[in-house]
């Protein structure tokens, strides 16, 4: 078979795998769907397909046709740890949407059983938390991710993370089509990672927190708030680009080296924290990927230290000179 037969048979599976899913999920389906400009850096292109998931019910419908969609799936929760390509995804979006559960529920007791869903966004439940006189995720104010990728990225900070408070989730996988129950060593949490894999859904996580004084715990959240104002920049970023190593902080490191406020075309190491990148309006997801893989080379080139991405980049990114 000639090479131009082999990519118009590929191409043809993938449009008809798409067919289908965009005619069983209807209205909750969108052909290149937005999915750069709904992360924090607000830079990238659109994916092949989005689908916005209603509620747990159509999903369970929706399965054998996600599962015969060709090409990647992603899930995005609050996209604040996701650089996506300025040429797109060629995969498929997912977004839990507005009929899930949008409230935690809290089982009294000691400790007290908390189970938040997967799409609220963890400073509202830090501070509803905090506001209920639960103590231990106060940390959690500081992150602007959802409670999904929270638990996925095992988010963490402030001496505290996802792993120090989670007792379970409850996870839908796209092979199986099944919703089971991850207990901690299913999650297999490590530093800013853990198991669940790029079919899994985290649709609630349950965590275990100790009762405590309401007072402190909201005087808690203001000294954190107060702190990531002073010491991080705003306007569009993911957060740390890259994880910590061993010996130092990744943006000790990068300060060392002398890249704070190194710019390449719209991105630019940030000023205030150098672990962080950030982009100019309107700019280009390819200049953050550039300035990021120019970081990490003159990182090593200057200290022997590799240093590892913690923000998820998504499709292809064109590496520019
Ligand atoms: C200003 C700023 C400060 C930050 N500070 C911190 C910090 O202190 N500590 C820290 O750890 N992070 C920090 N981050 C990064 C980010 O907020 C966290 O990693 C957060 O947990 C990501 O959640 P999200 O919903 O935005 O994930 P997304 O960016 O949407 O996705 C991240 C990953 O999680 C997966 N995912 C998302 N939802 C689900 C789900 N329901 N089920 C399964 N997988 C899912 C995605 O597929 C992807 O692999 C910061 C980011 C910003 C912008």
């Amino acid at each position: 078979m000639t090479l131009i037969k082999l990519v118009l048979l590929s191409w043809r599976s993938t449009v008809s795998s798409d067919e289908e899913l965009l005619e069983v999920a209807g209205e909750y389906a969108m052909r290149h769907g937005e999915f750069g400009s709904r992360t924090t850096y607000r830079v990238g292109g659109t994916a092949r397909v989005v689908v916005e998931i209603p509620s747990e019910a159509v999903l369970a419908e929706l399965t054998p046709a996600l599962r015969a969609a060709s090409g990647p799936l992603f899930i995005l929760g609050r996209g604040s740890n996701t650089l996506v390509a300025d040429s797109g995804f060629d995969g498929i979006v997912l977004v839990l949407g507005s009929g899930f559960p949008a409230e935690m529920t809290i089982e009294a007791g000691s400790p007290a059983r908390v189970t938040l869903p997967a799409h609220m966004s963890l400073p509202v439940a830090a501070r509803q938390l905090a506001d209920q006189g639960l103590v231990g995720f106060e940390w959690a104010v500081g992150v602007p991710g959802s409670v999904g990728g929270a638990t996925r990225m095992n988010a963490g900070g402030h001496g505290s993370d996802m792993a120090a408070v989670v007792t379970s989730s409850r996870v839908w996988n796209l092979a199986t089509g099944r919703v089971d129950e991850w207990l901690p060593h299913d999650l297999g949490f490590g530093y800013r990672q853990s198991a669940i894999g790029v079919n899994d859904i985290v649709l609630s996580t349950c965590l275990e927190l100790q009762h405590g004084d309401a007072d402190g715990a909201k005087q808690r959240l203001r000294e954190i708030v107060a702190w990531r104002r002073a010491h991080q920049p705003g306007g569009s970023n993911a957060g740390s680009v890259f994880q910590n190593p061993e010996s130092e902080s990744a943006g000790a490191l990068i300060e060392r080296c002398g890249l704070k406020g190194l710019r390449r075309g719209s991105a630019f190491v940030s000023e205030k924290h150098a672990n962080f990148i950030q982009v100019d309006d309107g700019g280009s997801a390819d200049d953050v990927y550039s300035l990021m893989l120019h970081v990490a080379a003159t990182v090593k080139e200057m200290t022997g230290i590799t240093l590892r991405s913690e923000i998820r980049t998504v499709g292809k990114f064109k590496e520019l000179t």
